[in-house]
């Protein structure tokens, strides 16, 4: 008999949906095989911000997964816009640009709603994503449609309750628990991993094994491998456990890679982040409030429409932008107008300040003289309009090579603020092949007996872009479909 009936190995929200999945399917023995120590497990889930985008058709569908929404905000519903599936599915087409493989998006937007409500049930408490999401206008607030509720506590509570959850279902945890290799009978199916602990190699059979285990943003060889330069400079945002493991152990057996190798989900960080996440600060370094101002590199130049889209929809690409300018930093720059809307993890900064431009740029570690000449041009291009940070407001500039094309107001507004940045790396794209069971395919298109897959480990979805909150919604989506297969594997 085998030592398990699934053998599950990561400790993030995928891998904790899958487990939780597979005991609730009927799996009775079920491990999970955590590389970090206790005390750092959890994956980039415990370091994110715990936002979920799903489908639901009105605000009222919401009222479910947060009860006491209406108390812990009151006009929470008069803010929040319907967000069918295919407005889900327009938007992950148009960030992607029409890139993310049809057959696993639909499955994803398709089974978010039914998936959140999963969640709740398993005991993932939620919450308003209030600092995440909400803009707030008078009394209420707008919320960003489909990005709307988060786990409570964001990632920390999010990979508590997960741990919580697993517990409770008798699920072994195996901390310092590093899968090595995959193991297989002669016909090639997955009969248990090859592990490494503070005691040395073992070997754990299982019926099946679900790999979720995370992408290789932590490993700069691979960063440089697949991503090229300046990657393997990239600070990690979360973490330093994502290696890349899974993905060579699967590519070892045989397994297909899938989608954007050379692309990865990367963010505006804090300057002065620390190389890996902090466990504390988590998503805190985030800095994205850029729409609201101006951006510049090291050579005083604007390099981003800074008001393309909102920034759900443009932030899990403007890092490797920002990484991919000179020295791989740039200056966020804001006027006191917009002070207010800056978000709250600003605060765990400290701007430069002054109370003109030019006392401010001649603080900067940058071209000051070229950033001011590109502020000034920046402000005689403002247009006339109604600044309204809720909707695409097209109040953009005129005459400039590069736009902003929303949200452009002058600075004018003393005192101004700078903030640099550079970007950090979230997650990555590339990934290996699955089927609608979260089955892991082979390099000739067969199903590997045995062998399934969630979270980033799944290629196809992503390409150079994401709208955020998609990387939770699918890590439990196919999490749960994975360890339901494995179960009755
Ligand atoms: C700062 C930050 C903020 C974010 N905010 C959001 C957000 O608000 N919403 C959203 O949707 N997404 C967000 N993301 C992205 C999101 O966190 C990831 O998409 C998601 O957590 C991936 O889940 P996962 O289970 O696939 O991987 P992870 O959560 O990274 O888990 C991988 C697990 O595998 C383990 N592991 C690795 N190698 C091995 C091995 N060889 N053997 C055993 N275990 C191994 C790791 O230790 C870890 O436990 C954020 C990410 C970061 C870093």
């Amino acid at each position: 008999m085998a030592d398990y009936d699934v053998v599950v190995v990561g400790a993030g929200n995928a891998a904790m949906a899958a487990a939780v999945s597979a005991r609730e399917q009927g799996a009775g023995r079920v491990a999970i095989l955590e590389k970090a120590p206790r005390d750092l497990r959890g994956g980039n889930t415990h370091y994110s911000g715990g936002l979920l985008r799903f489908a639901y058709e009105r605000g009222e569908d919401l009222l479910p997964l947060v009860p006491d929404v209406e108390q812990q905000v009151p006009g929470f519903l008069a803010g929040v816009e319907s967000y069918p599936p295919r407005r889900f599915r327009a938007d992950l087409d148009r960030v992607t640009e029409g890139r993310t493989d049809p057959e696993l998006a639909d499955i994803l937007i398709g089974r978010s709603y039914d998936t959140v409500q999963w969640m709740a049930r398993q005991g993932i408490a939620m919450e308003a994503a209030v600092s995440l999401s909400g803009v707030r206008v008078g009394a209420t607030i707008k919320w960003s449609p489909g990005a709307v509720i988060r786990a409570r506590h964001e990632g920390v509570g999010l990979s508590a309750m997960w741990f919580k959850a697993a517990q409770e279902r008798g699920v072994d945890i195996r901390y310092g628990t590093s899968a090595t290799r995959l193991v297989q009978d002669p016909r090639g199916r997955v009969t248990g991993v090859v592990t490494r602990d503070g005691d040395g190699f073992s070997e754990i059979s299982a019926r099946a094994v679900v790999l979720g285990c995370g992408g290789f943003e932590a490993n700069p060889e691979w960063r440089a491998r697949y991503l090229g330069r300046p990657w393997d400079h990239a600070k990690v945002r979360g973490t330093r456990y994502n290696t890349g493991d899974g993905l060579r152990i699967a590519l070892e057996i045989g397994a297909l890679p899938c989608g954007q190798w050379t692309g990865c989900h990367s963010t505006p960080i804090d300057a002065q982040a620390p190389a890996h996440g902090d466990r504390t600060l988590t998503d805190k370094t985030n800095r994205l409030s850029y729409p609201f101002g101006v951006l510049v590199d090291v050579h005083g130049r604007r390099f981003f429409d800074e008001g393309e889209d909102f920034q759900l929809y443009t932030y899990a690409k403007l890092g490797g932008i920002i990484l991919n300018q000179p020295r791989g930093i740039a200056v966020q720059i804001f006027d006191a107008k917009v002070a207010g809307l800056l978000e709250g993890r600003y605060r765990t900064g400290t701007p430069v300040t002054a109370d003109s431009l030019k006392a401010l740029v001649e603080q900067l570690p940058i071209d000051g003289a070229r950033c001011l000449e590109t502020l000034e041009a920046y402000n005689a291009a403002v247009g006339s309009g109604t600044f309204d940070p809720t909707v695409r407001d097209g109040l953009r500039t005129t005459g400039l090579a590069l736009p902003k094309s929303n949200w452009a107001q002058p600075l004018d507004t003393p005192p101004f603020t700078a903030w640099p940045v550079t970007g950090g790396i979230t997650f990555t794209f590339g990934g290996v092949k699955v089927d609608e069971r979260a089955q892991v395919q082979n390099t000739s298109w067969m199903p590997i007996p045995g062998l399934y897959a969630c979270g980033e480990m799944v290629g196809g979805l992503f390409h150079s872009n994401y709208p955020g909150g998609t990387g939770l919604m699918s890590g439990a989506v196919f999490g749960r479909i994975a360890g339901a297969n494995a179960a009755g594997a």
